[in-house]
């Protein structure tokens, strides 16, 4: 007797996706996760403008100091959707800013982990170099430590592959945020993997211990992270909210107060933007 076994539709994207196929699928995802527009968007970049400001991208800010200007670091984490990551690239463009983006090594967006190595989604290069022929800045989104505990990779030779990687596009990575990966949030933030930051040498996870704090940011071929670029304000929609009551106005309303002498570090996730 003859089994007929039904073809199975291969089910997510293949190894090789087009940037096409690779845009339809992350939008699909997460594209109603947006809670502002970017008409409120260009509102924050309009205020922006205003003469009292001097916008930076991170690296810039690192070594910036002018106390006749408030200062204001762009940083975006692009966690889950670099297409908007674009699109508001494009519109910070048109206001003539340049911010810095950091892109992720562990999303689904960036390519697959697989064996020891990352195979990267090749179409994805488009949207980095068009990011970086706007004149913003590329970083990365340190997610070392679930490089290291979740792929058991080896996180210093891993971050080189990634410097020498976005080098063969010529963009020199100047710097680094942490992402607050799952396993951040159960051990550590991403940044203790760094010698400079580390508050513990050994950590513990599922019952096993990784060394950290090994290597120095420099070291790891970074100026700078962004979470210790000196500022005196922070402001940030983590999880999709500004943490005042009265929402994206409010914040509006506090910048406006800023003042010169002013360091502030305004992280926004792409992610959240492009709300129709
Ligand atoms: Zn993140």
């Amino acid at each position: 007797m003859m089994i007929l076994i039904p073809s199975c539709k291969k089910e997510g994207l293949g190894d090789n996706p087009t940037l096409q196929e690779l845009e339809e699928t992350i939008r699909k995802s997460e594209d109603h996760n947006a809670k502002f527009t970017y008409s409120q968007y260009e509102e924050l970049l309009s205020e922006l403008k205003k003469d009292k400001y001097l916008v930076l991208t991170m690296n810039e800010m690192s070594y910036t100091f002018n106390d006749k200007k408030v200062i204001v670091g762009m940083r975006h984490d692009v966690d889950h959707n670099p297409f908007k990551a674009l699109e508001m690239a494009r519109l910070e463009k048109n206001a003539g800013f340049k911010t810095t983006y950091y892109f992720l090594a562990t999303a689904p967006y960036y390519g697959k982990i697989m064996g020891n190595q990352v195979e990267r989604y090749s179409c994805m290069e488009e949207v980095y170099k068009e990011i970086f022929a706007l004149h913003h800045e590329i970083g990365i989104h340190n997610d070392l430590l679930t490089i290291m505990i979740k792929y058991q990779i080896d996180p210093f030779s891993f971050n080189f592959d990634e410097i020498e990687f976005y080098r063969s596009l010529n963009i020199r990575i100047k710097g680094s945020s942490a992402h607050g990966s799952y396993i951040a949030h159960r051990t550590v933030p991403n940044y203790e993997i760094f010698s400079d930051f580390a508050k513990v040498r050994f950590i513990e996870y599922n019952s096993k211990i990784y060394e950290i704090g090994i290597h120095s940011l420099t070291e790891f071929g970074f100026n700078y992270e962004a979470y210790f670029v000196k500022y005196n304000k922070y402001y940030s929609e983590s999880g999709g909210s500004w943490g005042f009551t009265g929402g994206f106005y409010q914040f509006l309303n506090e910048l406006k107060k800023s003042k010169p002498g002013d360091r502030i570090q305004l992280l926004t996730h792409p992610d959240w933007w492009g709300k129709k």
